[in-house]
């Protein structure tokens, strides 16, 4: 097991090797992320057909798919067709390599990283959907919001008491605000915000709304300002309640102390 304990021990060039390496493997799972947030969507399957250029329809080989490499030797272009290819597939895969680094830097290699980098990743997927495709898939947030409910079973008696308020806290809360606005927000936010609950638990999913709205406010004024949507324009609402979890998955904890202890 290594957690942050026995790190503490470890000389620095080790620990830096540790690092890189999880970041690496941080970029093969965006990588996989980035198939997952193409096809799931459009109904297709992650597995079949293998990777391909969606313009030529080349199967693209090993060396066509290694994280962020490739992108950079083909200079952004396909190397059969010369099609540009989305500098979205880069930016995914170096995302998910911070999150990996971040999640670990918390938990260590520990039981925690596991559950916590699985809601990250859950996350990540839905709030990057919501925003290409404006849908937040069933597929991806009910079986991770009974992950959520197992991680906690795991966790002991309490835990499952915490997963099981925090689910319906946040299905109570979002069952109200969809009756209030009457469309402004949709099911996939209530089967979304059921799914934080489910890992976060009830004190952690209050912060996250806190900090969903707070984000999604000042989205909302940048983009009003840049004059990219007018003030009547639905923004999608997952991707600033997955970003508003994941910060709490991390600091929550430490934002309560601060406010419990002064
Ligand atoms: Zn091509």
């Amino acid at each position: 097991m290594l957690n942050n304990l026995t790190m503490r021990y470890l000389p620095d060039y080790l620990i830096w090797m540790i690092y890189i390496a999880v970041f690496i493997f941080g970029l093969i799972i965006g990588s996989f992320l980035n198939v997952v947030i193409y096809r799931v969507p459009r109904n297709q399957s992650i597995i079949n057909p293998p990777s391909h250029c969606p313009h030529c329809n080349t199967k693209l080989k090993w060396y066509d798919m290694i994280p962020l490499l490739s992108y950079i030797i083909l200079k952004g272009k396909c190397r059969y067709c010369e099609t540009k290819i989305s500098f979205q597939y880069p930016l995914v895969e170096f995302l998910m390599g911070i999150t990996f680094v971040i999640v670990f830097q918390k938990f260590g290699w520990s039981f925690q990283f596991v559950k916590w980098i699985i809601f990250a990743v859950l996350l990540f997927v839905t709030g990057a959907i919501d925003l290409i495709e404006g849908v937040i898939p069933d597929v991806i947030v009910v079986p991770g919001l009974i992950t959520g409910v197992i991680f906690s079973i795991f966790n002991g008696k309490s835990s499952f008491l915490q997963s099981i308020y925090g689910l319906l806290f946040m299905a109570v809360f979002f069952l109200i605000i969809i009756l209030l606005t009457r469309g402004g927000m949709g099911w996939g936010d209530l089967t979304l915000g059921i799914m934080i609950g489910s890992f976060l638990g009830f004190k952690l999913s209050l912060i996250t709304l806190v900090f969903s709205f707070i984000i999604g406010a000042i989205a909302g004024l940048i983009l009003i300002v840049l004059r990219k949507k007018g003030r009547k324009d639905a923004i999608p609402f997952g991707p600033f309640l997955s970003i508003a979890a994941f910060v709490a998955s991390i600091y929550g904890y430490r934002i309560l102390e601060i406010y419990y202890f002064r």
